[in-house]
């Protein structure tokens, strides 16, 4: 029985990549210097992963950035526009390389970075590699190769990660008509074949193939693909042990074909999918040895040893101890390095920490489990199997985490919990009485420039540098200036510009019961950007109201009406590390009833319109379709539930920002929001059209201003695009309105572009005016 890794977080317990990057981006480091702090890290990597026992040791997990783009300047698929800065010498590879990733616009060029997308499900981004249809590709970097010889001369042979070829191209996108990306395997394949050669002969035994899509919808073609991958690469390399692995995902339909491949592993997530340990021992064919993946990749909890041994045990049964790798489920990029980092009772009490488990900790987990199933060092395993059943049994049981009166409240959630009182015509007819807004009218999605000094502030109160009251007297400064700017420009509903949030999630998870939060938790997100999600550890609850204090002040010093701001129960439970041992669904009911307190609250303090935030619903979407149904039933759900508490004058607003709705647009339309703002700019109101065609019933506000960009939009280019969208959209049901929050932006550009946004409003109404 061995074990392995599958890939190991590179950012540095002190995110120290993070800190160098920037260091070098800004000019405060060389190139030189920078490599040097990989290496370091690499080979800390190395050695922490040696003394916790992996056998197999992970090596081209390492990243300056992103793997996807590694592999895409390995295989040389680097688009035409950086080829000028490449045939100029005046700077080095490393420089070609982030100018793919970040753009480059100095020295007389001005090139955009390549595009970024969410890793699966995951919030890692990577950078999506761009395909043509006379794609070639050639071996341009040695990266693997070369990490590979630095683990060697460290003493370890390592088992080189690659993204398989099928995988990559999935990645990929077309960027001109006329082909399938899948079709340039063919030309991939050698380049591939040409590097294993290279990695075979400095001595590599082990090779780890990710072939995450073996674990998605895939079509025929793709199957194909795959099969002819493998069966190239066997008949070139009949020796070279190959671990194809899958993951985020069960097999499922591919299972066949999963363990068909002429390959000496494969590697199953028996975390998130542990349906298919069944189905695998059943079909896997005799010279294939199976890695378990049961050590939760995505998540911190502390594994349940006793559970996890009875996966190893049932596997042994089958197929025999020799055949069986055990594996954290998937690469341990996704959670934080080391909980030993974690010193600070005020934020993680020494309770909770015995239930965590980082991915320092995750490599000892593996180890130990290999041990118990294994019989192997008796003593010290046995202790540690008591310990794991003992912490395990004590989180069970926490009157920290279980909260009987939460739990009764959501097994009491009807069908009319779920429900306003009255349906969305008779709603618009109480809401127009009590607003009396005018036509096309106008607003913000909440958040306002968060300037440097405002963000000074709170760093302040943190460091004891600000009382809390010089803090609060600050933040009402701005609020009021904020209100005063938007009752000049002529908005119709007002926002007090969230200048006391950090974070649209850490806000609210701070003030809620059932959430901690880590020290040292970073996660990278893409690049050198990294996020420290909450931890939702136990029944979620809302001791006081969140943000009744700053909505009620900003609506106490106007006329206008202002709109409270909140965060939805799906985009909070998504944005966190949620706990596993009850499911996503519950959790995100208990916050849903968190935010509709919070609701019930803003009402009652005289607030007529609430805005509840769902940015990512959308990509809490499962990988495989046949599981969104269910998400969408229970998250849904929740959006309703956090909404519904309210009378039928009050104005439900929700927001989202990204552009495909045409597949989910019913179950959008079922959140049932009286107004729902949607990011459309980029797009020129293309994403409308799933609105139009679907005959959405309620208001919609189509972003007009890209404030993803400081550009300044001009009143006439607002015009057209609403124009357009009057085309596909009744009038009465239309709002004018940015596509996201301005809080990346600056004043100077938000004033500006504001008054042409109300501009164009008024340009609008007047059209209509005239038309009758
Ligand atoms: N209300 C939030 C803001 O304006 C919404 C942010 C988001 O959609 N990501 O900042
Ligand atoms: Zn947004």
């Amino acid at each position: 029985m061995l074990t392995h890794n599958l890939g190991y977080p590179r950012i540095g317990g002190n995110r120290e990549l993070k800190k160098a990057c920037e260091n070098y981006w800004s000019g405060k480091i060389t190139s030189e210097e920078l490599l040097a702090i990989g290496k370091e890290l690499r080979l800390k990597n190395w050695k922490l992963q040696q003394e916790s026992g992996i056998d197999l040791i992970p090596s081209n997990d390492f990243s300056f950035y992103d793997q996807v783009l590694d592999l895409s300047l390995t295989v040389g698929a680097v688009p035409d526009r950086y080829r000028e800065i490449i045939e100029s010498k005046s700077n080095s590879e490393l420089d070609h390389y982030f100018a793919m990733a970040r753009g480059y616009q100095k020295d007389g060029f001005d090139i955009t970075a390549m595009e970024m997308t969410k890793w699966f499900d995951t919030n890692y981004h990577y950078i999506v590699p761009e395909f043509y249809k006379n794609q070639s590709f050639t071996l341009k970097s040695l990266k693997a190769v070369n990490e590979f010889v630095e683990a060697k001369e460290f003493g370890i042979t390592s088992k080189p990660v690659l993204i398989a070829p099928v995988s990559y191209l999935l990645l990929g996108k077309e960027k001109e008509e006329g082909f399938h990306r899948i079709e340039l395997l063919e030309k991939l394949l050698p380049v591939y074949l040409e590097l294993i050669g290279k990695l075979v002969n400095e001595g590599a035994e082990w090779i780890q193939f990710d072939e995450p899509f073996l674990a998605l919808d895939i079509n025929e073609t793709e199957k194909n693909a795959i099969a002819k991958t493998y069966d190239g690469i066997r008949a070139e390399f009949p020796h070279i042990k190959i671990l194809v692995a899958t993951y985020f995902d069960g097999l499922k339909d591919n299972l066949s074909l999963a363990v068909s491949l002429p390959v000496c592993a494969l590697h199953v997530d028996v975390v998130r999918y542990p349906e298919q340990l069944q189905d695998v021992l059943t079909a896997i064919p005799e010279n294939l040895s199976l890695s378990l993946g049961v050590i939760d990749g995505r998540n911190i909890w502390k594994n349940d040893y006793k559970n996890s041994l009875s996966i190893i045990d049932k596997a042994v049964k089958v197929i025999g101890k020799d055949r069986i790798l055990i594996a954290p489920s998937c690469s341990l990029l996704h959670v934080p390095c080391d909980l030993e980092n974690e010193t600070n009772e005020a934020f993680l009490t020494t309770e909770i920490k015995t239930w965590l488990s980082f991915a320092k900790q995750k490599l000892t987990e593996v180890v130990t489990l290999r041990q118990l199933a294994n019989s192997e060092n008796i003593t010290v395993a046995a202790v540690a199997l008591q310990r794991n059943i003992e912490d395990n049994a004590k989180r069970k049981k926490s009157a920290l985490i279980h909260d009987d009166n939460v739990k009764d409240r959501v097994s009491a959630i009807t069908d009319d919990t779920a429900r306003r009182k009255n349906n969305f015509t008779i709603r618009k007819a109480f809401q127009e009485q009590e607003l009396n807004l005018p036509l096309y009218p106008t607003t913000t999605i909440g958040s306002f420039p968060q300037t440097t000094e405002v963000r000074s502030w709170r760093a302040k109160v943190k460091k004891d540098e600000l009382t809390k009251s010089q803090y609060e007297a600050l933040l009402k400064k701005e609020t009021e200036d904020t209100i005063r700017f938007q009752e000049e420009v002529g908005l119709d509903v007002l926002v007090h510009g969230e200048f006391e949030r950090n974070d649209m999630v850490e806000y609210f998870g701070e003030q809620l019961d059932g959430f901690v939060f880590t020290q040292n938790g970073w996660v990278q997100s893409y690049g050198s950007r990294c996020v420290k999600p909450p931890v939702i550890f136990g029944d979620v609850s809302r001791p006081e109201p969140m943000t009744v204090f700053w909505t009620k002040y900003a609506q106490s010093i106007t006329d206008k009406p202002v709109k409270g701001m909140l965060t939805g129960p799906v985009t909070i439970l998504q944005w966190s590390f949620v706990r596993d041992d009850q499911p996503r669904s519950q959790t995100c009911l208990q916050i849903a009833l968190a935010i509709r307190d919070e609701v019930a609250d803003l009402e009652n303090a005289g607030i007529k319109i609430i805005q509840i935030d769902e940015p990512a619903i959308r990509e809490g979407l499962p990988l495989r379709k046949d599981e969104w149904p269910q998400y969408l039933d229970w998250s849904i759900k929740a959006f309703r539930v956090s909404s519904s508490v309210v009378e039928d004058a009050t104005q439900i607003h929700t927001h989202m920002c990204y552009s495909e709705f045409n597949d989910i647009i019913q179950d959008i339309a079922d959140m049932d929001a009286d107004v729902i703002t949607i990011e459309c700019s980029r797009s020129q109101m293309e994403l409308l059209d799933a609105f139009a065609n679907f005959k959405y019933p309620n208001d919609i506000g189509p972003g007009v201003y890209d404030i993803h960009s400081p550009r300044v939009p001009t009143k006439s280019e607002m015009v057209d695009l609403l124009s357009k969208a009057d085309t596909l959209i009744p009038s009465s049901q239309l709002w004018v309105n940015p596509d996201c929050g301005l809080k990346t932006r600056h004043w100077d550009e938000t004033k500006k572009a504001l008054k042409q946004m109300v501009g164009a409003a008024k340009a609008m109404r007047e059209k209509k005016t005239a038309e009758v």
